[in-house]
């Protein structure tokens, strides 16, 4: 059998989180940003209450998130909104998207009745103006591979647990400075996604903030890899379904699709930048204040979200949302 590459991806992505094991936490296979530190959630949710209000406070409003993973991002959210936010937290309307069986159950775990509905995608969330999140969502979805060869783009396919190259049968327009060789990912499913969104944002209202890692300008080069027990570059193609298979997120890509389709976009800004506009570092502060014994638990796992050498650089925030709207907070120009 040979299978477009970006086709192989989708099915082992879907086989992985459909394990019954948790991919997330030390245990895992991953780190996530909602699981190092409470404070990523709790600014988050702070995040979506002040769009709300900038959009002049819809009541219903949904509030979104896309592969929440075990519910713990939006379970701070809540529970911070709850507390600081309260007229947001009674006009929310939370609707999940995830396709993960195992992980849907785990989310219900944690969130209770605070769910008003799961969805395969976002195309049955119901009509209104929306908030909506996704933290290490788009770096899940597939990708298609093309590579340089002389005069012409081939794309790489997957057959006999090897990558063979063949001529594209629908190449997207790929950029003509490429070099010898060079390798260009093109995110189709995200940027279908983003267009979707934006769509929807520009003619429903509501705003979106997606995290996730990738570089801020598209590049050349490889970035799909294989991750499994904190130990990433395996090799994508064994084994099927046991390894995580993530790209990085051109962000320059996405944030051109959803101004085509009337959106406004705010970013892609560092993680660390944005976080720190949000607060989190003080909020971090807080908590270690509260809790002393855990103190420097709490500020290492806030510290790591931030910085540089952390996920502070390499990952990225960007927002997109109806063009009424003014700046979002975090993403005021430096
Ligand atoms: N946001 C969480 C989990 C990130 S892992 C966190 O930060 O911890 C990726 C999540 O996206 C998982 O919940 C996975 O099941 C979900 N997912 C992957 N592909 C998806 C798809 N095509 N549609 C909806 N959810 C998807």
């Amino acid at each position: 059998m040979m299978e477009r590459l970006d086709h192989f991806m989708g099915r082992a992505i879907a086989a992985y989180y459909a394990r019954e094991a948790t991919p997330f936490g030390r245990a895992g296979d991953f780190t996530t940003a909602p699981e190092i530190s409470q404070a990523f959630g709790e600014v988050l949710g702070l995040w979506a209450a002040i769009a709300w209000d900038q959009m002049g406070g819809p009541d219903p409003v949904l509030l979104v998130e896309c592969g929440p993973g075990r519910g713990t991002l939006m379970a701070d959210a809540l529970r911070a909104v709850g507390e600081v936010a309260a007229p947001f937290r009674q006009a929310a309307q939370v609707h999940l998207v995830e396709t993960s069986p195992s992980l849907r159950a785990a989310q219900q775990r944690m969130l209770g009745d605070a769910v008003a509905g799961w969805h395969d995608d976002l195309s049955t969330v119901p009509d209104g103006p929306m908030l909506l999140l996704a933290n290490e969502f788009l770096d899940a979805l597939p990708i298609r591979q093309f590579i340089r060869r002389g005069e012409c783009w081939l794309e790489r396919y997957v057959a006999e647990g090897a990558f063979v190259e063949r001529v594209a049968q629908t190449p997207p327009p790929l950029p003509p400075t490429a070099p010898e060789g060079a390798v260009q990912e093109v995110g189709e499913v995200a940027q279908g996604w983003i267009a979707a969104l934006a769509r929807r944002l520009a003619t429903q209202g509501g705003a979106a903030l997606m995290l996730d890692y990738g570089p801020a300008a598209s590049a050349f080069g490889e970035s799909l890899q294989a991750v499994r027990g904190q130990a990433t570059g395996l090799d994508p193609l064994v084994d099927p379904g046991s390894t995580d298979l993530t790209a990085h997120v051109d962000f320059a890509a996405l944030a051109r699709v959803a101004q085509g389709q009337g959106a406004a976009v705010g970013g892609p800004l560092p993680q660390g930048l944005f976080l720190q506009r949000l607060g989190l570092m003080s909020r971090a502060a807080t908590l270690a204040q509260a809790r002393p014994r855990l103190a420097g638990e709490i500020l290492s796992g806030a510290e790591r979200l931030v910085a540089a050498e952390g996920m502070g650089r390499l990952f990225k925030a960007l927002a997109v949302c109806e063009p009424a709207l003014p700046t979002l907070p975090g993403f005021e120009p430096a």
